[in-house]
């Protein structure tokens, strides 16, 4: 008859709740976090992940078009003169604002170093870039008041 394999065991400690405003001491192995209470799955802390700015690397393009437009647009960079097309689509309003040298932010700070502007750089890193554009002559008279909800849709950038 053989003995059963013996289970390794992991050594149990004394380990702080982790969970905001709790600090219980209790044993657990060495990854445990959380006190048994609060290792519950309602507990559970769900980390926010902040929805990235969409002007930092797009622009809101308000626009009435209900079909597919494409545009030329030129690239928002200072001293960048190079122009891109953009399909716009009924009801999306997000779109590139940079051509596509420099949708990275990389090049980008390359590019106005390269230019001498560092206090864009510095403005770039401070602001997140907002930046609204409107189709000229097109008055704002969507008399309902409030703009409809932005759809958004991943723009490749
Ligand atoms: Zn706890
Ligand atoms: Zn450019």
């Amino acid at each position: 008859m053989q003995l059963p394999k013996s289970r390794r065991r992991q050594k149990l400690r004394e380990k702080k709740c982790q969970y905001p405003g709790c600090g219980k001491i209790f044993f657990g192995i060495h990854i445990s976090k959380y006190c048994p209470e609060h290792r519950q799955d309602r507990y559970r802390i769900r980390k926010r992940t902040k929805p990235e700015d969409v002007n930092i690397k797009n622009q809101t393009y308000k626009h009435n078009y209900t079909e597919v437009v494409t545009m030329v647009l030129s690239c928002a960079l200072e001293a960048c003169d190079n122009q891109f097309e953009v399909k716009v689509y009924p009801r999306q309003y997000i779109y590139p604002k940079y051509c596509p040298d420099h949708r990275n932010e990389y090049k980008r700070v390359r590019h106005l170093r390269q230019i001498g502007r560092d206090d864009l750089i510095e403005q770039m890193m401070k602001e997140g870039e907002m930046m609204e554009i409107e189709l000229p002559g097109n008055e704002k008279e969507n008399g309902d008041g409030e703009a409809e909800p932005m759809e958004m849709i991943d723009v490749v950038a």
